[in-house]
Formats: C-alpha cells, sequence, structure tokens
C-alpha cells in the first residue's frame, strides 16, 4: 500500500492532534479534541473543494487512477475540457467537471452512477464488464433535456475507474433533421403539380374528355399553371442552393438600390399583373451605394414586392421607400402593402423554408413558400439585417438594412 502525500499530511494532523490532547486536562476535552481533529483531517484528506471542480475519494487504495486523480494540476486539466467528463470508481462518481455537474446536478458527486446518471442506455453500458470499454463513442439521447442528444466515450483507466465524457451533438442533430425535412418537403411540393398534371393528362387521353373543346382548354389551364408552379419552385431552390454555395465568398461590389429597384419595378410594369401600377417607389436624390451582389440583391428585391403585391389588397399601394439610416453605415429598404397582415406568432417562422401562413393561398397567387427564406439567406450573406412588421387587417412592412459600400 502507497501513501500519498495528502494521506501522510493526514496521519501528521492526527498525531499532533493526539499531542496537543496529552496537555490538555480533563478526559472529556482531550476525547472532544481527538474527535473534532480527526474528523477535519478526515474532510480535509478525502475531500477537495475548488471553484468549479469537486472531487471526492472514496478509496485509500492507490492506484494508477488515483494517481492521476491526486496529479496537482489534475483540477486545471478537467476543468480545461469544455464538455462534461466524469471520473467513476466501483459504480460511484468520484469526480467531476464544472460542465459535467452543470448537467447532472453537484449532487452526483459521491452518488452512485444509477442516481447521477439516469439514463438506463448509458448506465447499461457503463455497468456492463463485458461492455468494452475503449472510448468509442455510442450515441445517448434525452440526457439532461429531452430533446438533446449526446455522445458518449467510456474509457477504462484501470478494473474499478472509468472517465465518461458526453459532447452534446444536438445541433447537429437540428442541422441534420432541416436538411431532412427540407427534401422531403421539396419533394412534397414538386409532387403535387406533377400529380396535377399527370391527372389532367389521363384525362385528357379520355375520349370523352379530349374531345370535348371545353374540357381540353380547361385541363390545358391547370397544367400550364402547374408546369409554371414546378418552373417558380425549381427556380427558387436553383437560387436557394446557388446562394449556400457562394456562401461567404461573394465578392461584393458597389451597388445602387434606387437603380436596381427601378429595373425591378420597370421589368414588372411591363408585364401583364395590373398590380404592378400600383407600385409607388421612394428615394431621396443622393442616397450611397450598398455592398454586395447586383444579383442577389435583384432577387431580394423581387421576392420582398412580389409578396407586396400578391398578399396586399388590390388597388392599394406597394410602397417601395429607401433611405440612409441615421448612423450613415446603412441604406434600409422598406417594401409595404396594405393587406391582410401577418398575426404576431407567425412572424418568426416566416424565413423557414416552406413556412406559410396560409398554405392554400399561397399557392392560389403562386407562392413557393421559399421567398423569404431566399430573403433571409441574402441578407445574412450581406451582413444586413431583416425586419418584418405586421397588423392584421392593416398591412406588412418589410425592412432589410444593407451595409453601405466603402469608397
Ligand atoms: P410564398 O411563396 O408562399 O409567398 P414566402 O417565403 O415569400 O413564401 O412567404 C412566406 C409566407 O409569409 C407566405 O406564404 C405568406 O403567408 C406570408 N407573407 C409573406 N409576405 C407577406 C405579406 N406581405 N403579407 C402577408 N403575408 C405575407
Amino acid at each position: 500500500m502507497f501513501l500519498n502525500a495528502r494521506m501522510v499530511s493526514g496521519l501528521m494532523a492526527v498525531a499532533l492532534c493526539a499531542w496537543i490532547a496529552g496537555w490538555v486536562p480533563g478526559t472529556a476535552e482531550r476525547i472532544l479534541i481527538m474527535v473534532v481533529g480527526s474528523t477535519a483531517v478526515f474532510l480535509a484528506m478525502f475531500y477537495r473543494h475548488e471553484d468549479g471542480v469537486h472531487i471526492r475519494r472514496h478509496s485509500a487504495l492507490e492506484t494508477q487512477s488515483d494517481a492521476l486523480i491526486d496529479h496537482p494540476q489534475f483540477d486545471v486539466i478537467i476543468e480545461a475540457v469544455p464538455d462534461p467528463l466524469l471520473f467513476i470508481q466501483n459504480d460511484r462518481v468520484i469526480a467531476a467537471n464544472a460542465a459535467a455537474t452543470d448537467l447532472l446536478g453537484k449532487e452526483v458527486l459521491g452518488q452512485n452512477v444509477r442516481l447521477a446518471i439516469r439514463h438506463a442506455g448509458a448506465i447499461e453500458r457503463l455497468t456492463d464488464p463485458q461492455a468494452e470499454h475503449s472510448g468509442r463513442a455510442f450515441s445517448v439521447s434525452g440526457l439532461g433535456r429531452r430533446d438533446q442528444y449526446w455522445d458518449m466515450r467510456i474509457q477504462a483507466l484501470d478494473a474499478d475507474t472509468k472517465a465518461v465524457s458526453l459532447r452534446d451533438r444536438t445541433m447537429e442533430r437540428a442541422t441534420e433533421k432541416v436538411r431532412a425535412d427540407f427534401v422531403a418537403n421539396a419533394s412534397h411540393e414538386l409532387m403535387t403539380p406533377l400529380a396535377s398534371i399527370k391527372g389532367s393528362i389521363e384525362t385528357l387521353q379520355s375520349p370523352e374528355a379530349g374531345n370535348d373543346a371545353e374540357a381540353r382548354d380547361r385541363f390545358l389551364g391547370i397544367m400550364s399553371r402547374e408546369a409554371l408552379r414546378m418552373q417558380s419552385l425549381i427556380r427558387d431552390l436553383i437560387s436557394l442552393s446557388r446562394i449556400e454555395a457562394e456562401g461567404h465568398d461573394l465578392v461584393p461590389s458597389p451597388v445602387s438600390l434606387p437603380d436596381l429597384v427601378g429595373t425591378v419595378v420597370g421589368g414588372l410594369k411591363s408585364g401583364s399583373d395590373p398590380r404592378a401600377n400600383d407600385i409607388v417607389v421612394k428615394a431621396p436624390d443622393t442616397l450611397p451605394d450598398v455592398s454586395g451582389d447586383p444579383r442577389q440583391i435583384e432577387l431580394l428585391v423581387s421576392n420582398l414586392v412580389a409578396n407586396a403585391m400578391k398578399y396586399g389588397t388590390d388597388g392599394t399601394p406597394v410602397t417601395v421607400v429607401m433611405d440612409a439610416t441615421p448612423s450613415g453605415s446603412m441604406v434600409a429598404l422598406s417594401v409595404s402593402d396594405q393587406g391582410e397582415g401577418i398575426p404576431p406568432e407567425h412572424i418568426p417562422r416566416l424565413t423557414e423554408r416552406f413556412y406559410r401562413v396560409d398554405s392554400g393561398r399561397s399557392r392560389s397567387v403562386g407562392g413557393t413558400g421559399l421567398g423569404l427564406s431566399l430573403v433571409k439567406h441574402i441578407v445574412e450573406r450581406h451582413r444586413g439585417h431583416l425586419e418584418i412588421r405586421s397588423k392584421v387587417g392593416e398591412g406588412t412592412t418589410v425592412t432589410v438594412r444593407l451595409p453601405v459600400a466603402q469608397s
């Protein structure tokens, strides 16, 4: 049996207590000194409590892992690990860093692992003598919060002692889910018009409908509308993936917002949508250029104006206002409509892909559910700012702020 430095100091302290007790008259006083002294020494030997680090020893046997835990820098080392880290000896938690006690509670120190880590799968692995504790990661869900996912690693240090580390994978899982949902939603969005086109073709192939001019026109109309819907959707999907791919490689150039808005509005006014005549543009005589990709900013403006035209009431103005912000470091572009407005609970989710307040309404006006998601991505790529304000029954104003180009 080896004696470590703390034990030697403890034994010396016990001897000191006995020596002092020998000088004190009266048996009761001597016993009291010995009891109080021994308790204090016991606590000093077996507990250590410092800022953020809590270590409890329960084994007097000096093993390889004890030597590690007794290392003078042990506390510093385990606190340097940002993820939860625990040491378990004979199924008891003997040490834990602050990340671990934040996750599992301060009371886990000294507790049996079954109480400390309340997760059946993790406990099964930890306490199974046949399990290979080689530090290979396995997934644990629902530890801490129900929606949390972790990678757990168990590394055997010696026959009785194991180091357990956890890495939070919740964010990665959420990202994976968003991607999986996106593919499912995009497929569904494409299947709907495709099913409509297929149904119309089958109907037209039947002699009754195929030979009836009125029915033929009706089904050809459906096919043309649904084909346009697929085209818009594919166009938006391509734009979205292109913006994501270009990512932060954006090479910004100075862009005149009034010129760009003029081009977009001019294009709309020469088109067939009568709502284009309701567009009103307001800008000061001089406005600094913004810094960005003209194609992406044009897409942003088109989407905001298209939404205001779609969801604003026919015959009411669609107002596009541009101005420098009070600090002069950004230019604000606002697109306002007078229309149905958006209930406040929907506003935080409008920039999610395929999120719509009213799917039927969006589809009937040719919406893809991707416009505001595109706008958000473009604004983020340009280090700008997006704000949506709306009042039900009054209308909506979407404001985008973009940084001024450096001269
Ligand atoms: P969509 O192609 O369906 O218009 P968006 O991503 O552009 O998709 O917008 C998401 C949803 O936000 C729309 O379906 C609609 O419900 C709502 N929305 C967007 N702009 C407006 C607006 N100006 N007024 C009212 N609702 C709006």
